[in-house]
């Protein structure tokens, strides 16, 4: 008797296991050499020729195209820290892939996959608990976000100085957003602009917007900004034309050109007396209508995309005009400054100081497309574990020291563990090791030695990290030499490594549609 497709292909037992083990520790291993300061890029190139050149985890496995559904797992993994935290994605990879590889090595001494998962979350639990522990006592300031702004982005071709600066600017954008009701990470932006060094990268105390004024004759710049967003069309509309003047003769057509000229300048006058002196439009404006109000001095910008007007709306305050019959003060928004810049092939509008809300955006630069991109994603991740820190207010010693002492505590509880399950516990330990391990790989330390001298540091000095500074390389306090990371980043990655990799492990019978 057939219950399943005869297509349909089945691996069952061991086979299933070690099948998934193998594609889910291939997929962690991908990207371990971009793990910390020293972490190489990857280069990823798809079907269409498109490069992109990253040393971001969830970048990199996102642009993978992986198709095994265990490997996909941890993919997720990868996603799930993006999402939820913005950092440590190679981090919660590499330690899923390596909870993976123990587990591997469990089942071929016959330690069921049941008392592996049970090992396994008691020794998160444990892992949970360690990282309370390890939470900094000083206080999250300025200092300390900057620092955790700048642990992120190190190793992420930034350069050193960069980063430091970088960092500042980070810090800034996530105060600016910072009110008693917490941190409101969403209303900071990254604009990325080619053809500066990075570190012209400045914060704007506004939105940026890729619109340019309808005339050249324009106003760049207008102080305390009285805005106007209309979904009108300035003009003559082109349906109106088409409207079939039945014209025999000169005078009607005399008659039907200043019949049109006077709707255009009905317009024009109109919006010119509205006392708004810059005018954001969804719709076209005439050139004669730019002309006239290019003279007056107002700053208009048209054919605005939904996206932009919608920004626009909710830095000011304007509320959308359908006609202009109904277009008066109140529905104007307000702004300290609206400003327009060419950047090479680009104009870009700043709206700056809005009255509705807080916007803020990283305006970064960079010499080429790569260059703003990986800044783009650098940036993204500094202001995700600096608002992650101001929010909650934990950070720990990063350069693996808070990994070290994990596994530290967990191997002292493990022996108060019955059975074949202290194994399982012992064994998450072991795994936890790979993120120091890999530090020191990465920094061309031979790992075992790293590992051993960390650990008698860490038993003699209570903190120890393996410490890039420059070109040096020292086990000393992450603490005292400014390398810290939100607990909220090293809570998720043993939260959803531990999840991704029991799933893996209970998987016995896997059952594939061809
Ligand atoms: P992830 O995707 O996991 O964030 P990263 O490549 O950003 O991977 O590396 C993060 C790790 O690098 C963290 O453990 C962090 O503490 C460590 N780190 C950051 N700066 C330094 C430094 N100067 N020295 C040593 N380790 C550092
Ligand atoms: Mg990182």
């Amino acid at each position: 008797m057939f219950i399943m497709s005869e297509d349909s292909q089945r691996t069952q037992g061991r086979d299933a296991q070690s099948s998934n083990i193998m594609a889910g520790k291939a997929v962690a291993e991908s990207v371990r050499t971009t793990l910390g300061p020293r972490g190489m890029d990857k280069m990823l190139v798809d079907s269409g020729g498109e490069v992109v050149i990253t040393n971001d985890g969830a970048t990199i496995l996102n642009e993978m195209d992986i198709e095994h559904p265990a490997a996909q797992m941890i993919v997720e993994v990868a996603e799930t820290q993006e999402e939820e935290v913005g950092d440590g994605t190679t981090t919660a990879g590499v330690i899923a892939g390596n909870l993976l590889g123990e587990a591997e090595d469990l089942i071929e001494q016959d330690v069921h996959a049941t008392t592996i998962v049970e090992g396994y979350h008691e020794a998160a639990e444990i892992a949970l608990d360690a990282i309370d522990e390890q939470i900094s006592e000083a206080a999250v300031d300025d200092e300390v976000l900057k620092q955790v702004a700048e642990s992120s982005m190190t190793g992420k071709g930034t350069g050193g100085l960069t980063a430091e600066s970088l960092a500042e600017t980070v810090v800034e954008a996530v105060r600016h957003v910072e009110s008693d009701d917490g941190v409101a990470r969403e209303n900071v932006t990254v604009h990325t602009q080619i053809g500066a060094s990075s570190n012209a990268t400045e914060l704007v105390p506004g939105i940026v917007i890729d619109e340019e004024p309808a005339h050249e004759g324009m106003p760049t710049e207008i102080e305390d900004a009285s805005i106007a967003v209309l979904d009108v069309e300035l003009g003559v509309r082109t349906g109106d034309v088409d409207a079939e003047y039945a014209i025999d003769s000169i005078d009607q057509l005399n008659a039907a050109i200043d019949a049109e000229e006077s709707e255009v300048q009905g317009y024009a006058e109109t919006v010119a007396e509205s006392g708004a002196d810059v005018v954001v439009t969804t719709e076209d404006v005439d050139d004669r209508v730019s002309t006239f109000l290019a003279n007056e001095g107002i700053l208009v910008f048209e054919n605005v995309g939904s996206s932009d007007t919608a920004d626009i709306l909710s830095a000011t305050g304007a509320t959308r005009v359908g006609t202009l019959d109904d277009l008066e003060e109140a529905d104007f928004g307000k702004a300290d400054r609206i400003r327009s810049a060419n950047f090479g092939d680009d104009d870009l509008a700043f709206v700056e100081g809005g009255a509705a809300a807080e916007a803020v955006t990283v305006f970064v630069r960079g010499g080429t497309e790569h260059i703003v991109d990986e800044l783009e994603r650098a940036i993204g991740d500094a202001l995700d574990v600096a608002a992650t820190a101001l929010a909650s207010g934990e950070v720990v010693p990063g350069a693996g020291a808070t990994e070290i002492a994990i596994a530290n505590k967990i191997r002292e509880e493990a022996a108060g563990i019955e059975g074949r399950k202290q194994l399982a516990v012992t064994a998450f330990a072991d795994a936890l090791d790979v993120v120091p391990r890999t530090l020191a790989a990465n920094t061309g330390q031979d790992p075992i030695d790293a590992l051993v001298d960390l650990r008698a540091a860490h038993d003699s000095e209570g903190r120890a990290g393996l410490i890039t500074d420059g070109e040096d390389v020292t086990i000393d306090d992450p603490l005292e030499f400014g390398v810290v990371d939100p607990a909220d980043v090293k809570r998720e990655a043993i939260e959803s490594a531990t999840e991704a990799a029991t799933m893996i492990v209970r998987i016995d019978d896997v059952i594939a549609a061809e």
